[in-house]
């Protein structure tokens, strides 16, 4: 493999890209699409979108998902909304400021002709989805209403309630399920895929076990997508379900695709803080929250007062005070860092200290209780119902939380990885966020990839082959599945005394110690040396009672922990090689006067794509230097 990564972006300019890139590109005839088979593994608004449009098309569609119905994809529990730029609210939008904000939100290490082209179809999602019947929120007119997300200065997200995700996997549901009855779409629900078949230089099937039986299967394919949304559970507490998981795309990563900025993830600002040591998640409140909430905390270090007892003279509003131009919506990655700083600085609230108030006061004040109902009540109902506290009268607690990765497996301008007829959609892959998503802008992405995108550009790829070359019953299937099923075996063979639980339990301790919200060069060395204990000790006294050939979560969980830890490892030694600070990612050696972030352009501005050596073996790195032609490279500023 070369050196250097070639995107395959498309010449001329911008805004013509995504047209002439079509237009240049083969189609598949109507009448040959039925005679190829795409896999598609995953559910959710990338895979889900994916699956339904290509057997809309005509294409043979297999669709797979871990969970018992498409509807659990984890795209459900989206809550604040989706960005597109419609420019509804006359407020100065445009396609070139949605992709300006999420170049800069970025922390410029996206590549700009994907984010542009993102920014482009985010108005035909909308249409799309309202034309499936998602119920986004309204004007008293009828028009469709707005809110804003962190790191802009319009208003330029949809949404449904606290609700959005849920809402727009419907739609992705009904449109799927259209297919299934039109036999184009065969749902292969309660299926893990835990392998990619490569054969001939080309991806060509997975193995898949059946979570009920065990039964390890054999599935060929054209052209494999994978849309297996986010690792962050790699942190073991996180704001996504306990089953998300990074196993689909580390096993491509394993044959040959390469994985690209795995250390840049993002802390969520606002989600409920950690009650106990054994909870096995996290809840997420949404960014929209920050449209009307206030953030503070007492100015005096240790207060003991209850907020409401707090006058205003004695709290500090530290996001409205450090960036007055954005205030309480500055970017998640800045939002987090000034809440950690005024929770180190002993300002924090809550029995553990590590805690900021989210207070609607004023809001309710201002605008009535009806209207903050409307806007959040489901959210206000989840947070009552998990703290026992009622935050139309006290304010909410809040503290920073892993929430998304931007890192993923590497793909160029047709969401291709570097295994020809291997393509990511949604979280799997690196794609369009840089160092920092922006609110709001990972359903827009899942559904551009997922509706848009991907059925064309596989179509691409598919045009000129001859279908069906390889069948599951050759060799290649046949060794790949005899290596799967040892891994199976080998860890039903420890019999040690370690719970998979509390393994990864110790793994995201030390991932969020040293590779959470700052990072150095010291306690990522420890967290490579601790992980590779960790290691250890996972291979030699992990237990996992039952048998292969039933249901059996240990197993499923073991199997997904024995990745994350060598993930985990590889985010830390990308973190220890990225000596700047960019969005998400803060190198405490890299800080500018004022503790913001600092970049260092000249030797970082590449995407860091790792390539797998084998096991217990360094990773090498590939670059894909980031070119800016429409943008101006600045220093990030949200004062
Ligand atoms: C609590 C929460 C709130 C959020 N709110 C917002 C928001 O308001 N706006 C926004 O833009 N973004 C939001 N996000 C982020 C956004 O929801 C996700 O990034 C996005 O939905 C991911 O979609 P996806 O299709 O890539 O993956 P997912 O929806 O996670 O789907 C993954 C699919 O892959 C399947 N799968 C996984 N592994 C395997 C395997 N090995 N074999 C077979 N199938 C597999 C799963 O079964 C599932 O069907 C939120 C995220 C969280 C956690």
């Amino acid at each position: 493999m070369s050196t250097i990564l070639n995107a395959k972006t498309p010449a001329g300019p911008l805004a013509g890209k995504w047209e002439r890139h079509k237009q240049d590109n083969p189609l598949v005839a109507p009448a040959n699409r039925r005679k190829y088979t795409v896999i598609v593994v995953g559910t959710g608004l990338a895979g889900g979108g994916a699956a339904a449009t290509l057997g809309e098309l005509g294409y043979n569609v297999l669709n797979f998902c871990i969970q018992d119905t498409p509807r659990r994809a984890h795209s459900v529990a989206a809550q604040g909304g989706i960005n597109a730029a419609k420019n509804y609210q006359g407020d100065g939008d445009s396609i070139y400021r949605l992709f300006y904000d999420t170049i800069k939100g970025g922390d410029y290490r996206s590549r700009e002709a994907n984010v542009y082209r993102l920014a482009e179809l985010s108005t035909a999602i909308i249409d799309q989805c309202v034309a499936a019947g998602v119920p986004f929120a309204r004007e008293y007119g009828g028009t469709l209403a707005n809110r804003s997300f962190g790191g802009v200065q319009v208003s330029r997200t949809f949404y449904a309630r606290g609700q959005t995700g849920q809402q727009l996997l419907l739609g992705v549901y009904s449109a799927l399920m259209r297919q299934v009855a039109a036999g184009t779409v065969r749902l292969v629900h309660r299926y893990e895929m835990v392998d990619l078949v490569v054969d001939k230089g080309r991806a060509r099937g997975i193995i898949a076990r059946d979570l009920v039986t065990g039964a390890l299967k054999r599935f060929a394919a054209d052209a494999i997508v994978m849309a297996t949304g986010g690792y962050s559970p790699v942190y073991y507490l996180s704001t996504n379900a306990v089953n998300c998981n990074g196993t689909a795309i580390w096993a491509c990563h394993k044959r040959g695709a390469l994985f690209a900025n795995p250390c840049f993830t993002q802390i969520h600002p606002t989600c409920i803080p950690q009650a106990g040591e054994y909870q096995s998640k996290l809840t997420l409140m949404s960014e929209s929250l920050r449209n009307d909430g206030r953030v503070w905390v007492p100015l005096k270090p240790g207060d003991p007062r209850g907020p409401n007892e707090i006058p205003e003279a004695e709290r500090d509003y530290f996001l409205e005070r450090r960036y007055p131009a954005f205030g309480n919506l500055v970017p998640r990655d800045i939002a987090s860092r000034a809440a950690k700083t005024v929770c180190d600085a002993g300002q924090g609230v809550g029995l553990s200290g590590f805690g900021v108030y989210l207070d609607f006061t004023d809001a309710i004040q201002r605008l009535g209780r009806d209207v903050v109902t409307d806007r959040y009540g489901n959210l206000f109902t989840m947070y009552e119902e998990i703290t026992a506290e009622d935050p139309y009268h006290v304010p909410m607690r809040i503290y920073p939380a892993p929430h998304y990765v931007m890192g993923g497996l590497w793909v160029d301008y047709n969401l291709e990885s570097t295994i020809p007829g291997l393509f990511v959609g949604g979280e799997a892959n690196f794609s369009d966020h840089g160092a920092n998503r922006l609110g709001a802008s990972a359903l827009m992405q899942g559904l551009a990839d997922g509706y848009f995108i991907l059925p064309r550009t596989v179509a691409s790829s598919l045009a000129g082959m001859k279908p069906g070359e390889v069948k599951a019953e050759s060799e290649a299937f046949a060794a790949v599945e005899a290596e799967t099923d040892a891994r199976f075996k080998r860890l039903l063979a420890i019999k040690g005394t370690r719970t998979v639980r509390d393994l990864h339990m110790s793994l995201g301790k030390v991932m969020m110690k040293e590779v959470g919200m700052s990072r150095n060069a010291s306690g990522l060395e420890t967290a490579i040396a601790e992980i590779g204990k960790l290691r250890q000790a996972f291979w030699n006294d992990l237990r996992v009672p039952g048998e292969a050939a039933e249901l059996n979560k240990n197993l499923e969980q073991a199997n997904r922990l024995a990745d994350f830890i060598e993930l985990g490892e590889l985010m830390a030694r990308d973190a220890l090689m990225r000596e700047e600070s960019c969005g998400g990612h803060l190198r405490d050696e890299h800080v500018t006067p004022e503790g913001e972030a600092k970049r260092d352009d000249e030797n970082f501005m590449f995407v860091a794509a790792w390539q797998w050596q084998g096991e217990g073996k360094a990773h090498t790195m590939i670059k894909e230097p980031l070119v800016y032609e429409d943008i101006e490279v600045k220093t990030r500023s949200y004062k």
